[in-house]
Formats: structure tokens, C-alpha cells, sequence
């Protein structure tokens, strides 16, 4: 069994359809795939029916607020359907609508006209600091995206606005009302010293969460093994994920992520009492 718990599609800021997301997961021995789109669940239903030879996870990306710091956390399991997780996600969509035109009132003041334009055109249903970077390089201000974040998109950035995520407990609890588990997602991409992360993994594992990322893109094998002593410090499960995004960036792709250690193989998500498929 190969799992992949960590991608997305073009209903948030990937740039490809659910079913190429499938086909390559297919293509690179994928067994297990969840497609965790930021705040939307969109992707679901469109391959619900597409392949029999392979598991699809529902899953999501919710992006919450922990002590005024930004984390994500992934939902996997869920029932989509449901009400209460449906509304979090519809609300933080709106939060996300609201940002960008404020963003694009921004960049108005400095001149750079088209941005709400550029997004309406798009298939994407959770609008994303990367699209205003794309939009950006595409107008030609900024050579690449990661130049468009550095000088525009982050905080003290030239048209940086304060989002307004859900909490952290609100997260966890709308994915268990969903009958999913909560994963806390790629822990050091936070911009959180060694001593908070512990912090946030405490919080999260009081908090009812039920797993935490320790395998992901080019994470280094000395971190993998930090996280998941943390993970079964606090008796978390752990997961594993690409957080594809697009087939251009050579450096990631569907299913690849650093293999997990054996202990870390014997606590995955995928052997949690509640995981189904
Ligand atoms: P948002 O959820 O709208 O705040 O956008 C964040 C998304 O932008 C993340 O999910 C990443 O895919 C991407 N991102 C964040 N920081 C950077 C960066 N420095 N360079 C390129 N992409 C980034
Ligand atoms: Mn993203
Ligand atoms: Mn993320
Ligand atoms: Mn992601």
C-alpha cells in the first residue's frame, strides 16, 4: 500500500484537475489518495466514481489560528456533507473572497489594475495568496511567485492583509463532527521556534487532535525523526503526504515523500481505530 494524504487541486491553489491528480496518483503506485484542498471539498465528488483501483481519502485543508500564529490542519475521513464542517468552510471561502478584494484595493492604490478580473476566470473556489502571485507574474511586476510572496504577499509585505482564519479547536472539532481525524499539517513550515512547536503539538493533542505530518516534501530525515518522536510522545498518530500542488515543480510529486520510519509505519493514521475507507 502506497498513501499520498496531502495534495491539491485546482479548487484551491493547484493547478490541476481532481481526475490528472488521480490519474498521476494512479500512474505513481498510489493505493491511498486524499485530496485536501485549502477550506474546500470541492474535488470530492468530481472523482468519487472515477477509479475503482485506487482508495480516495475525503479529505480537506483548514487554515486556523493557533496563539496569532498561522497553522493548517488537514482533515481526513470526512464526511463532507456535513453541516457543521460545510458552514466553517463556506465561511472561511467568504474570509477569503473578502481578502482578496482587499488585496486588490491595494494593489489598486499602487496601480496594478485586473486582479478580481484575473480571479473570476478561474475554476478555483478558494481563492489564495498564490493566485495573486501568479496574477502577479503574469503582469510582469515580479519575476516568479516566490518574489511576488517575499515583496507583496507576506506580512510586511506591500499589500499583505490580515486573514481571519477559524481557531485551531474549532478546525479539530468540525472534522470530528464530520467523523474525520484531524492531522496537523507539514509542523515545520511554521515559522515557530523548537520550543513552540512542542507547545502547538501539546495544544493540538489536548485539543482532541489525532495525528500529526512527519513526512512531506523534501523534509529532512533528522526533522522526520524529531516530529515523530513528538507525534508518539503525545500518543499522536502520524501521516505522510506530498502537498502537490503542480506538475511543474519538478522538486514534488504525487506520493513522494520521505518513507516513514517502522515505528512511525505502526502508528500511521491509516492504522487508527477510527480510519475507514
Ligand atoms: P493562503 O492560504 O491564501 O494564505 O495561501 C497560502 C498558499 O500559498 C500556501 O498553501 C502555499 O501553497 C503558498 N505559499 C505560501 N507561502 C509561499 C511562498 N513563500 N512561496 C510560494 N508559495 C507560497
Ligand atoms: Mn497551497
Ligand atoms: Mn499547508
Ligand atoms: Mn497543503
Amino acid at each position: 500500500m502506497k498513501f499520498d494524504l496531502h495534495c491539491h487541486s485546482h479548487y484551491s491553489d493547484g493547478k490541476h484537475s481532481p481526475s490528472f491528480l488521480v490519474h498521476r496518483a494512479l500512474a505513481n503506485q498510489v493505493t491511498h489518495l486524499a485530496i485536501t484542498d485549502h477550506d474546500c471539498t470541492a474535488a470530492i465528488g468530481e472523482v468519487k466514481d472515477i477509479s475503482a483501483m485506487l482508495t480516495l481519502i475525503p479529505g480537506v485543508e483548514i487554515s486556523c489560528e493557533w496563539q496569532r500564529h498561522e497553522i493548517h490542519i488537514v482533515g481526513l475521513c470526512i464526511n463532507s456533507e456535513e453541516p457543521q464542517l460545510e458552514s466553517l468552510l463556506l465561511a472561511q471561502q467568504a474570509g477569503r473572497r473578502t481578502r482578496l478584494k482587499e488585496m486588490g484595493n491595494e494593489l489598486q492604490k499602487l496601480g496594478i489594475d485586473g486582479l478580481i478580473e484575473y480571479c473570476a476566470k478561474l475554476t478555483c473556489k478558494s481563492l489564495s495568496r498564490s493566485h495573486v502571485a501568479d496574477f502577479l507574474v503574469e503582469k510582469g511586476i515580479v519575476k516568479n511567485r516566490q518574489k511576488a510572496f517575499k515583496t507583496f504577499l507576506t506580512r510586511g509585505g506591500r499589500i499583505f492583509v490580515e486573514p481571519n482564519w477559524c481557531d485551531m479547536t474549532e478546525a479539530i472539532d468540525a472534522i470530528h463532527n464530520a467523523k474525520g481525524l484531524s492531522v496537523l499539517a507539514h509542523p515545520t513550515r511554521y515559522p515557530l521556534s523548537k520550543r513552540k512547536l512542542t507547545n502547538l503539538v501539546s495544544n493540538f493533542a489536548i485539543a482532541g487532535g489525532d495525528a500529526i505530518e512527519v513526512s512531506y516534501g523534501n523534509v529532512d530525515l533528522h526533522t522526520q525523526k524529531h516530529l515523530t518522536e513528538i507525534a508518539l510522545a503525545k500518543s499522536l498518530h502520524v501521516s505522510a503526504g506530498s502537498d502537490f500542488h503542480d506538475s511543474n515543480a519538478h522538486w514534488t510529486d504525487i506520493g513522494k515523500y520521505p518513507t516513514l520510519e517502522e515505528r512511525a509505519k505502526k502508528n500511521a493514521i491509516w492504522e487508527h481505530p477510527k480510519w475507514h475507507s
